[in-house]
This record gives structure tokens, C-alpha cells and sequence, in this order.
């Protein structure tokens, strides 16, 4: 969750009062109060049922999006209550101040459910020790580093378990770099959709014991937002609260970060994380095919483990293929039908990182056909994701300017340019930043 419930619910009736007028505002909206927010539903209450009923049937709709534009989370949804505030449903608020962004943990990123070997010993036992005890100035901050899907989200959310069941009374703020980059732009919009108080965002990081900061490498090249950051990261630090970021990289090769934050970031506990060696493979395949009640012989599971090995996630996905193949398809999983299977996998997943794949997922988040972006066209509608593209191609796979610039007809010096636009408007727009974000996801998921 990127926002705060009820500054948005705030933000949407204030928008509702301007949209509506005022006479129609104050007969039906002016007492509707902001109730739970939960698993993406927003409950309003108002004072009667008459009212409730009336609002759910005339306005339900244009609420909902004026919450989701505010938010910038395009699944939410309304309920309506007249109950009395103590009666109403899901009254759970999750938008406790002790819990700022933690909804973003998953319930299985625990210490308990991480397998521990050679590769990752030492990032677990710090991260362990961090979680049992903060600022410990040995380990403040601590920066874990290493490639994708080796096992860092897990291990800082299992920091963040950890402190919600073991310290109550100690509050920490979870988010990743994306996040508080898309919340700090968001906060300097003057006017539209400014939902977010510069002061109340600073505050929200100031009150955590820990601040809990997910692939900080995107912080780079965004000198404000790393300034903004740097001076929350200082008062944190000097105050004894206790800072943990990650990073696919070592401190030193954050370049475009600034000098002192990589310095400071180089002041307390550095460890990485490595890919796991076989008998850790074999040790996460054994975690993974029992969550998933999968029997197999000895033989296809060190096939699996000696096979997949770029990194635990690609793991994981192998484990729920087979899963999905057993249930569905009546699947026997001898050594010779996994194999075909796993050679099928591990060839799509490098495959799905290529020109025209990126160009097709593209095309699809912009409702515009892939074809015609390799194509002359310079309408914005088309001129945009063709940008998008390139940039994406540059971010995600080896390709070189020139190589780009060729699938798409052009040289390296149009794809420069198409980087640097996008990289702009990735800065001035929040929810164009979001939307790079999504389709990244999609794209890596
Ligand atoms: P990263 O953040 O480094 O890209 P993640 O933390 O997202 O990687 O890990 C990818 C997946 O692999 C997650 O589902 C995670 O639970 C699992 N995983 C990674 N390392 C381990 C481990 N040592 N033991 C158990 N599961 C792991
Ligand atoms: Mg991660």
C-alpha cells in the first residue's frame, strides 16, 4: 500500500464536494465518514440507511474512481455501511501507524521458511540478529546485496515479521525505493491528487525504529529524491534507529548514487548473498515440493536441483509448474517427462526477455498493436511505448544501443534520446513511474 486510507478518502470527498456541488454534497455525502480500509475495499459509513442505500446506488461507481485515481491502485473498491462505527464490519483498520506499508509482507518471507547455506549464511545471521535487536552501531545500517531471486525481499520482510511478533512496541516502515520514489513524487504534486503531505510522509519515516528499504539501486540518477532520502537516512541513523536496505549490487557500484550516501552505506554491515550451491538447491527443492504436497523420486529431484540453478526463484517456478502440470493435467512426473518439461521452462523464461516479447507486453499495457511500434508512425499514442520499448530493452537485456536502434529501424543516437525521455517522465509523473513499474513486473514475474 502506497498511500494512507484515509488521506485518500479525504482527498476523494473533497474532489466528490467539487465534482458534485455542493447542494447534492452536503444532502448525501457530507456525513460519510471513512471506516476500515482492508484488502483493497474501502468501508464508508453513513448515518442511516436510507442514506447508505441511496449513495451505494447513485454514487458507488464515481467514488470508486476518485479513490482509485487518488490512490493510484486500480482494484479498489466501496462498501457502504450504516451501522454504528463500533458494529461495522471489517472495523480492523490496517492503517495503524505500527504497520505503515507492512502490507506489503508476505505471509511466508519468515526467518523460519529460509533455508540457510554457504551462500547466505552470514546475511541471515546478521539479518537475524538486526531484527532481535536494532542499531547495534556493528550493524547500522546493514546492506545485503546480490542478483535477483536469491533470497533479500525475503530475508528484510522476515526482518519485518520478526520485529511485528517479537516488538510490538517498536514501529518500522517497509517500503522499496520504487515505492518511495512514486509516494515522494506524489507528495511534491501541488494541487491535484496531493494527498500526501510532504510533512506527514517525512514523519511517517522519522517515527520508525527501523526503516526497511527494498532494491535501493533505484534511487539512482534521482537527485531529489536521493537528497530527500539521505537527510531521513542521517536523522535515523544518528538517532540509533536502525536501517536496512538491499541492493543488487555492492555499495561501490551504485555509481550515479551519491558519494555520501554509498559512503554511509558503506559505514556499517555489508554481506551479500550468492546463488546457492546444489545441496542448498536440493535443501529449498525438498521446502518447496512438500508445501506443495509433491512426491518425487530421488533422482527427479536432484535433476531439478542440479538443472535450475540461476537462482531460487527460477526454482520456485519450476516446483509450481510441476504442481500445476500434476493437478491439472494428470502429469507423471518420471525423470523423462520432467526433463522435457524443465528443457520447455528454462528455454521460455530466457526467451520471454527479447524484442518482440518486450514489445508485445508493452503494446498490451498501452492498448496499442506491438507491430506498429516497429513501425514510422509518430503519433504520441505510438511514439510513447515504442519509447517505453526501447528503454525497457536497454534495462532488461544485454542489447546495446545499436542493436536496439536496429529492430526498430533506428539509430543508437534515436534510442539515447527515447532512455532520457522516458527516464524524464519517469521522474515527473507518478503514475507513468507506476505504470513502467507494472509492466517490469509483468514482464520479470
Ligand atoms: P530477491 O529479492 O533477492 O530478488 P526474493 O527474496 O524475492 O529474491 O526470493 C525469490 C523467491 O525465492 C522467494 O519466493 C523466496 O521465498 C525464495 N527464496 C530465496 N531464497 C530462499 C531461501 N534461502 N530459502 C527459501 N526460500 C528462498
Ligand atoms: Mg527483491
Amino acid at each position: 500500500m502506497l498511500f494512507v486510507p484515509e488521506d485518500v478518502f479525504d482527498l476523494c470527498l473533497d474532489r466528490a464536494k467539487k465534482l458534485m456541488g455542493s447542494a447534492k454534497y452536503n444532502s448525501w455525502l457530507s456525513n460519510a465518514s471513512f471506516r476500515s480500509f482492508s484488502d483493497g475495499v474501502f468501508t464508508i459509513g453513513l448515518d442511516s440507511k436510507i442514506r447508505a442505500n441511496f449513495v451505494s446506488h447513485n454514487y458507488k461507481d464515481n467514488l470508486e474512481e476518485l479513490l482509485r485515481e487518488a490512490s493510484g491502485d486500480p482494484d479498489i473498491s466501496v462498501v457502504f455501511t450504516h451501522l454504528p462505527e463500533t458494529l461495522s464490519l471489517g472495523k480492523v483498520s490496517n492503517s495503524s501507524r505500527h504497520e505503515l506499508f507492512s502490507n506489503y509482507l508476505k505471509p511466508g518471507y519468515v526467518f523460519d521458511r529460509f533455508i540457510q547455506g554457504p551462500n547466505n549464511r552470514l546475511a541471515f545471521a546478521t539479518a537475524y540478529s538486526v531484527a532481535c535487536e536494532m542499531g547495534r552501531s556493528s550493524s547500522n545500517p546493514l546492506f545485503i546485496y546480490g542478483g535477483v531471486g536469491l533470497g533479500k525481499t525475503h530475508l528484510i520482510q522476515a526482518i519485518a515479521h520478526r520485529i511485528k511478533t517479537n516488538q510490538p512496541d517498536k514501529t518500522f516502515c517497509y517500503i522499496s525505493s520504487e515505492e518511495f520514489l512514486t509516494m515522494f513524487l506524489r507528495a511534491m504534486i501541488p494541487n491535484k491528487n496531493n494527498f500526501i503531505d510532504m510533512e506527514k510522509f517525512k514523519d511517517k519515516f522519522r517515527n520508525s525504529h527501523y526503516l526497511i528499504m527494498d532494491d535501493v539501486q533505484f534511487l539512482s540518477n534521482k537527485e531529489t529524491t536521493q537528497d530527500l532520502f539521505f537527510h531521513l537516512f542521517n536523522d535515523l541513523y544518528l538517532r540509533g534507529r536502525q536501517i536496512i536496505v538491499t541492493s543488487d549490487r555492492p555499495p561501490h557500484e551504485l555509481e550515479p548514487l551519491t558519494e555520501r550516501l554509498i559512503s554511509r552505506f558503506q559505514s556499517g554491515m555489508v554481506v551479500d548473498i550468492k546463488p546457492p550451491m546444489l545441496e542448498t538447491r536440493l535443501a529449498i527443492l525438498n521446502q518447496k515440493l512438500s508445501d506443495e504436497n509433491i512426491n518425487l523420486d530421488g533422482d527427479v529431484v536432484f535433476y531439478l536441483a542440479e538443472t535450475v540453478k540461476s537462482n531460487v526463484r527460477q526454482l520456485e517456478g519450476a516446483v509450481n509448474l510441476l504442481a500445476a502440470n500434476i493437478r491439472i493435467q494428470n502429469f507423471v512426473p518420471t525423470i523423462d517427462n520432467v526433463r522435457s518439461l524443465i528443457t520447455e521452462y528454462l528455454g521460455s523464461s530466457s526467451r520471454r526477455l527479447n524484442p518482440s516479447s518486450i514489445t508485445s507486453v508493452v503494446g498490451e499495457f498501452f492498448g496499442v498493436n506491438p507491430n506498429t511500434l516497429k513501425g514510422k508512425k509518430r503519433k504520441r499514442e505510438i511514439l510513447i511505448p515504442r519509447q517505453v520499448s526501447m528503454f525497457l530493452l536497454r534495462d532488461l537485456t544485454s542489447l546495446s544501443l545499436e542493436e536496439i536502434g536496429d529492430y526498430f529501424d533506428r539509430d543508437h543516437s534515436t534510442v539515447l534520446n527515447a532512455i532520457k525521455r522516458v527516464n524524464a517522465m519517469i521522474s515527473e509523473d507518478p503514475f507513468f513511474n507506476r505504470k513502467i513499474i507494472d509492466i517490469k513486473e509483468s514482464l520479470l514475474g
